[in-house]
């Protein structure tokens, strides 16, 4: 890649962490493996190494992960929570070693498990528990206290009656999942899929009594003031939290430099399995506090300590069946259901198997021992075949002719099948998909998966049912990931999508060769849907850029009294039909032409549409007729002519203010 394919894949990387992180933190619901954000993370930092002055201090691999849910109250941290660096091999610890030796410390290390939960802090006063708080966003957290108050090996009361902040994790045991999961499939629901998310999400509940349901345990790790206390170690700071009441972990050691280290990590990644919980990994601590001190801290991590994360695990399982499931684009891919086996800490009982050419390729047969990898995908994979512990009772596998929704013959098309019936429910799904994405009508909650999962419950079929669905509150509630807290989140959105303006909902409707930026044209040539319902192909085809496809595209639609019927169904709802543009309310963007040069965050064709509806004109090149250069990061030679020319320049901020007024 040259140096600006490379730039440009930083900013992506950033988007996609960022969305990966609000998925993770914010939703307790992360749609890739562990495995791969840490590697895009690790791709994001080597980028940086290569273009520092491209860093921002706001990508990701500098802000501690989490963000705080508006629902909670606040808690400011006295001290920041941080994150921990990450490193996976034996030369990254060596590294780490060498930093600290660098400046002549002869370490001693405290090794513990890297318990896979979230981490809490706690706040006693006079030895009473006055406050629980999450992570947060490292800096404010949010006020857990009375979920924390459900977890039995927390005590309310320590020992002495000191004030002190303590800091540690919360998890749930495999124990207790492997029993939540048995009740949920006799009560015929989904199993939760791992220890982790279930235990962010049960700790982030409105509701106590869902959290005290679930069981929760704490392992105590971290003292942020011990010297408040005359305490000089890391690991005197475990034994002092031990002897006031709290759990700490039993596999803690210290150890002599990098060979104690090599051996725990040996010794833990072979007990991995026997425990009794969760671990992704191990931490190493530097044990004084002095040397600690010595080494300081980024705003993201302490550079006395490093998480070693183990590598994915791959497992062996039984294949039982090979089903057949429809895409969003209507493509057809064989799937395998599994014998249910644990993989990194989730259990897993179905795996993609791509397509026909993969599966005939590898030979993978019903019946078949395969080794499963859930490494970088979002859905596990049957990577290979057990071909030695074939017992001649295997089936060969058969490519499907038919749709396995609804029946009808596929297509083929390169490697894959396709269900082309525009009545299939598989594209139902793909238009509840779009109708609420971001760009149509934004209903943050709702993820490809949710609405998949909204479908196939029965809870939206049609896209009025997303503004039925409060009638499904309380069964939502069961469903795993959604807490009370986001189930009124995600209701407030669909409700406050009734307000978009009209472009948004033309957009979401999905009319053919209709993009956002068409929808925003015509919105504002029309204002109201009544008018675009009766303009005819001419009033359509004399907008300017609405070309002849896109006028008897839009008259196809508003011709159809299905959708003329779904019209008055969400008119009815409430769904707000007439464009909100401002364009005469906003005078500093009123006739003004802006040019746009460089990256920014927000994608160019929104700002750009923004101006536009806001009265504004966006051109190509910078001439003296320009208004405003808006700069991105990276710019081109626009900007350097712009200077030239003395032209007043905006950033993303600047100019995304101006659009507010
Ligand atoms: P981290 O999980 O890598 O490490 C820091 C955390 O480790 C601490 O905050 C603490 O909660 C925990 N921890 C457990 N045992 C500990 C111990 N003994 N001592 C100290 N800390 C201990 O960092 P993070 O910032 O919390 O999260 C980043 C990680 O989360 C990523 O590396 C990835 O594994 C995961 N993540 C995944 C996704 C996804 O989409 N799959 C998204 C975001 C984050």
């Amino acid at each position: 890649m040259n140096d600006q394919e490379n730039i440009n894949r930083m900013q992506e990387l950033v988007n996609i962490i960022n969305k990966l992180n609000y998925e993770y933190y914010t939703l307790d619901n992360p749609t890739v493996e562990d495995s791969e954000y840490d590697r895009l993370m690790r791709e994001l930092m080597k980028l940086e190494e290569l273009y520092p002055d491209k860093a921002d201090p706001n990508f990701p691999t500098k802000r501690v992960g989490g963000k705080v849910n508006e629902s909670f109250a606040k808690i400011t941290h006295e001290l920041p929570m941080l994150s921990l660096a990450n490193v996976f091999t034996e030369s990254d610890i060596i590294a780490f070693d060498n930093r600290i030796r660098k400046e002549n410390i002869v370490p001693k290390y405290v090794c513990e498990l890297k318990i896979d939960g979230l981490s809490v802090s706690l706040k006693y006063e006079n030895g009473e528990l006055k406050y629980a708080a999450t992570r947060g966003n490292g800096v404010i957290g949010e006020d857990i206290t009375d979920n924390v108050k459900t977890i039995k090996t927390i005590p309310l009361k320590l020992k002495e009656k000191i004030d002190i902040e303590v800091r540690g994790e919360i998890y749930i045991s495999k124990k207790t999942l492997m029993l939540l999961n048995q009740k949920r499939l006799k009560e015929g629901l989904e199993p939760f899929k791992n220890a982790r998310n279930l235990a962010a999400g049960s700790i982030r509940q409105l509701d106590s009594s869902i959290a005290a349901e679930r069981n929760l345990d704490a392992f105590i790790y971290h003292l942020p003031n011990p010297l408040d206390y005359g305490i000089n170690t890391h690991y005197e700071a475990l034994e002092y939290m031990k002897n006031l009441g709290f759990v700490t972990n039993p596999n803690n050691r210290l150890v002599d430099g990098i060979d104690g280290i090599l051996n725990y990590i040996a010794e833990k990644t072979e007990k991995r399995e026997s425990l009794g919980y969760d671990i992704d990994g191990v931490v190493i601590k530097l044990n004084s506090i002095k040397d600690q001190m010595r080494m300081g801290s980024t705003v993201k991590y302490p550079k006395w300590a490093t998480a070693y994360k183990f590598p994915p695990e791959e497992v062996v399982t039984k294949l039982k069946d090979i089903i057949f499931t429809v895409g969003r684009t209507g493509q057809v891919t064989p799937n395998a259901i599994l014998e249910p086996v644990s993989v990194m800490g989730s259990t897993i009982s179905k795996a993609t198997l791509h397509n026909e050419d993969y599966v005939k390729e590898k030979d993978i047969r019903v019946g078949d021992y395969v080794v499963i990898i859930k490494a970088g995908d979002v859905i596990p994979r049957v990577e290979s075949v057990k071909y030695n512990r074939r017992d001649g009772s295997e089936k060969p596998f058969e490519m499907t002719d038919t749709c396995p929704i609804c029946g009808s013959n596929l297509v083929k098309k390169d490697s894959n099948y396709y269900c082309v019936n525009p009545k299939c429910d598989a594209k139902h799904i793909e238009s509840l998909i779009h109708f609420s994405s971001r760009e149509a009508m934004d209903i943050g909650g709702f993820g490809e998966r949710i609405v998949e999962d909204m479908y196939n419950l029965g809870f939206v079929k049609r896209i009025p049912d997303f503004y039925h669905l409060d009638k499904y509150k309380n069964e939502l509630m069961l469903l795993e990931g959604y807490g009370e807290k986001s189930i009124q989140n995600l209701l407030k959105e669909i409700e406050e999508s009734k307000n978009n303006s009209l472009e948004k909902l033309l957009f979401a409707l999905g009319i053919r060769h209709v993009g956002f930026k068409t929808a925003t044209i015509i919105a504002r040539k029309f204002v109201t849907i009544d008018n675009i319902i009766k303009a005819s192909f001419e009033d359509l085809n004399s907008v300017p850029d609405i070309g002849s496809i896109i006028a008897k595209s839009v008259r196809e639609y508003f011709d159809n009294q299905e959708n003329l019927d779904l019209i008055n169904e969400l008119k009815e709802l409430g769904l707000n039909m007439t464009y909100l543009g401002k364009v005469i309310e906003n005078p500093r963007i009123k006739d003004k032409s802006f040019v746009i040069t460089g990256t920014l965050n927000i994608k160019r064709d929104e700002l750009k549409d923004m101006i536009i509806t806001n009265g504004g004109k966006v051109i190509e090149s910078v001439s003296r007729k320009t208004d405003y250069l808006v700069l991105g990061e990276n710019p081109g030679s626009k900007y350097d002519k712009a200077k030239l020319l003395d032209i007043p320049i905006l950033n993303e901020q600047e100019i995304l203010d101006m659009l507010k007024n």
